[in-house]
This record gives C-alpha cells, structure tokens and sequence, in this order.
C-alpha cells in the first residue's frame, strides 16, 4: 500500500463509518515503534504505522484507523478525544475500532498460554505447554479439562 492509497482508505472509512469526511493528510510512518498510529492535535495528521499492516494484515490496520479517526472526528467537533472519555469509547465500540493495537515488538517477553477450565469445578488455569485433555484430570477435583483457547 503506498501512500497515496492510504491516503484514500482513510477518506473512505471516514466516510463510510463516521460519515464525515476526513480532510487532512494521513502518512506511514517508520519511526513509530511501538504504537500503531497516532494523531496529532495541532495538525490533525495521521500518521501510521506500516508494520501493524505487515505483520496483522489489513483487517486490524483498519480497526487502527478507526481508532485514530476517533481522535480525529470527536477533537475536531470539541469533544471528547482522549481514551479515558466516554465519548471515545463509545464512538470507538460503534464504528468497531481497535481499543489497543497488538504489541508490533519483535521478541514477546510473555510467552503465549494455553487457557484450561475444570468441566466439574470451574477452575481455570493456564500451561505453557499444550496437554491433551483426555489424559489428565483437574488437579483439584479429578473433573474433565477442556481446552478454552490461547492467552
Ligand atoms: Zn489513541
Ligand atoms: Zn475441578
């Protein structure tokens, strides 16, 4: 995607999703690191970050731009803008934004967990390593495991 083409998206989700349209300029930006866009207030530039695109596809990029549209459209009318508003929460969860972006650093300091939960018992509890369920009970009360996914 270059950046005349983001320059587009943009415009078409502001459009499509807030219904306003967006009139000033969104760029990629290389230096940011860690963070998946941001907005700047005395501009109202968007700047993104080409790795979330790269390494999450274009379905979370544009969950980022939604939510970076939010600070866009809710500072530009005088409200609410910042993540602690209401307002931003609520215009984020309508148009179906991303509230964080999953972290862009190369090493994961936290190794991924496999969730489990006690069919009888109800606890849950995590593994690093993945078990198979028939052969091993509840530590607790002998009940049936079930696997319930990744953490
Ligand atoms: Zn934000
Ligand atoms: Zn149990």
């Amino acid at each position: 995607m270059n950046q005349e083409t983001l320059q587009k998206l943009v415009e078409n989700i502001s459009m499509e999703y807030f219904d306003r349209s967006f009139k000033h300029k969104a760029a990629f930006n290389t230096r940011l690191k860690t963070t998946g866009g941001r907005y700047f207030l005395h501009s109202h530039e968007l700047d993104f970050n080409p790795l979330v695109l790269e390494k999450f596809g274009l379905e979370v990029f544009i969950g980022v731009i939604k939510h970076e549209l939010c600070h866009y459209h809710l500072h530009i009318a005088g409200r609410g803008h910042q993540h602690k508003d209401p307002e931003f929460k609520e215009l984020l969860q309508k148009v179906n934004g991303l509230r964080f972006v999953p972290s862009l650093r190369e090493k994961q300091k936290t190794a991924q967990l496999w969730k489990y939960q006690c069919l009888n018992c109800q606890l849950v509890f995590h593994r690093k390593r993945k078990f198979n369920t028939e052969k091993y009970v509840c530590s607790k009360c002998k009940g049936k495991l079930e696997l319930k996914g990744r953490i």
